[in-house]
């Protein structure tokens, strides 16, 4: 176990993951540093995934693998910054020798952030990984709207009046805002000739439907799904996927064209084997200061920690919203580390969130305010273009 005393003075500041977290905290510390202290932020990806967006399926389908718009270059958001973007994929960390592991060499550090995010977690469901879209990751939303457009492509050749049957699994903000995308897509447009529309269904599991919003955005967010055609099944977890064939617990099998997962997160494995404190899914469960346990000058920021605040108990949920606020106080405790300074404790506040149901409906919170309906949807394009742009100019930005 590393000592305070035992903070290397030289060295880079070593950022993993260039997602909310890792492109926040390396701009705050080329802020704080006056942009004098050396960065090098990793990531497997070469632009920063505007992932918050990703639901836009219709619209990834549309672009027919044009993605500039949901992919922010790195190299452009750093330039003549003191960050150099290395472009490679983490193998492992070693806390001990304070170095990580890269597909193309070894990487040593004197400070370091992991913002590696989250991955899919399929619970062990047999065929789930295999045989469901998603939309977790750039690469695995263009695959889901190539599957979704050609669902829609092979329409007119179904039997009688039979529509393509879309099943979203998961009731959670993405999986909502994702059904209500598919249904609200005109997808004849979009394959040049007549498709008949998908039945769009919305699964809940073991978490109810919107979880955590209050009930009036809820009821109004259920009642605009309806609207839209989109059904909602409460209640019933997924045992077994095969291709076409989702089982669900109750013996029910549910026949589907296209099936996509939205059911839950995890820690990806190589943070999951770091010997240091988890929490759920195998995150890091990190210091007040969100420094890791036991290794000073290590900070974990984003999806890839389960921080409960100290003062209150409430968990920090796996946002972009928190993941930026965590990501400025990280950056600001790393630096004060590496200067002897002392660390201040992160506190979550909950600003709100907002959840798109297709192009023209929206619900949610802001501060102690229920919104639904165009307003919400309006505000919704307001804070995602206004993050987008502050993004490609390389300045510091703000989701709510
Ligand atoms: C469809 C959808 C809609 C959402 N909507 C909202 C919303 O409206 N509001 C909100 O606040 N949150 C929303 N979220 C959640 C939000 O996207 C996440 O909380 C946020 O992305 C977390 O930021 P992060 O930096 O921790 O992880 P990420 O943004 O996922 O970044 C992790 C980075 O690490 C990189 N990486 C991972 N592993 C490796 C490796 N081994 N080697 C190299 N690089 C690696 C990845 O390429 C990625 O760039 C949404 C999520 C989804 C999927």
């Amino acid at each position: 176990m590393t000592a305070p005393s035992d903070v290397p003075t030289e060295g880079p500041i070593v950022v993993l993951g260039a997602g909310y977290a890792g492109l926040t905290l390396a701009q705050e510390i080329v802020r704080r540093g006056r942009g004098k202290v050396a960065v090098t932020l990793v990531d497997r990806s070469p632009g920063h995934v505007l992932r918050t967006q990703l639901y836009q399926i219709g619209e990834i389908a549309d672009a027919a693998g044009d993605v500039r718009r949901w992919l922010v270059p790195l190299a452009r958001v750093f330039e003549r910054t003191s960050v150099t973007f290395r472009r490679g994929d983490v193998r492992s960390i070693d806390l001990e020798r304070r170095t990580v592991h890269l597909d193309s060499g070894e990487l040593p550090y004197r400070g370091l952030a992991i913002c590696l995010g989250n991955v899919a977690a399929y619970y062990h469901v047999p065929g789930a990984p295999e045989n469901t879209q998603s939309v977790y990751r750039l690469s695995a939303a263009q695959r889901a709207a190539a599957a979704l457009r050609a669902s829609a492509e092979r329409s007119d050749a179904l039997p009688g009046e039979q529509r393509p049957r879309v099943l979203v699994i998961g009731g959670g903000s993405t999986g909502t805002e994702l059904a209500a995308e598919i249904a609200t897509t005109d997808w004849s447009r979009l394959v040049g000739r007549a498709a008949r529309p998908p039945d769009v269904f919305l699964l809940t599991g073991a978490l109810t439907f919107l979880a955590g919003f209050p009930p009036a955005v809820i009821e109004r967010a259920r009642a605009t799904l309806r609207r839209i055609g989109v059904t909602i099944v409460h209640g019933l977890n997924v045992v077994r996927v095969d291709p076409g064939r989702v089982a669900l617990e109750d013996g029910t099998v549910f026949v589907c064209d296209v099936a996509i997962w939205c059911a839950g997160l995890e820690a990806p494995p190589l943070i999951r084997e770091l010997p240091v404190p988890h929490g759920k899914g195998g995150r890091i469960a990190p210091e007040p200061t969100l420094e890791v346990p036991g290794h000073p000058g290590v900070v974990a920021v984003g999806d890839a920690i389960e921080f409960h605040d100290p003062m209150t108990g409430v968990l920090a949920p796996s946002t972009a919203q928190a993941a930026l606020s965590e990501a400025r106080i990280a950056a600001r405790n790393l630096l004060a580390r590496l200067s002897g300074q002392p660390l201040e404790p992160y506190h979550y506040r909950e600003r709100g969130i907002l959840v798109a149901l297709g192009a023209r409906g929206g619900a949610g919170t802001v501060g102690p305010i229920a919104l639904w309906g165009s307003p919400a949807r309006f505000l919704k394009g307001v804070v995602e273009r206004r993050y987008s742009r502050s993004v490609e100019r390389g300045e510091p930005s703000r989701l709510l």
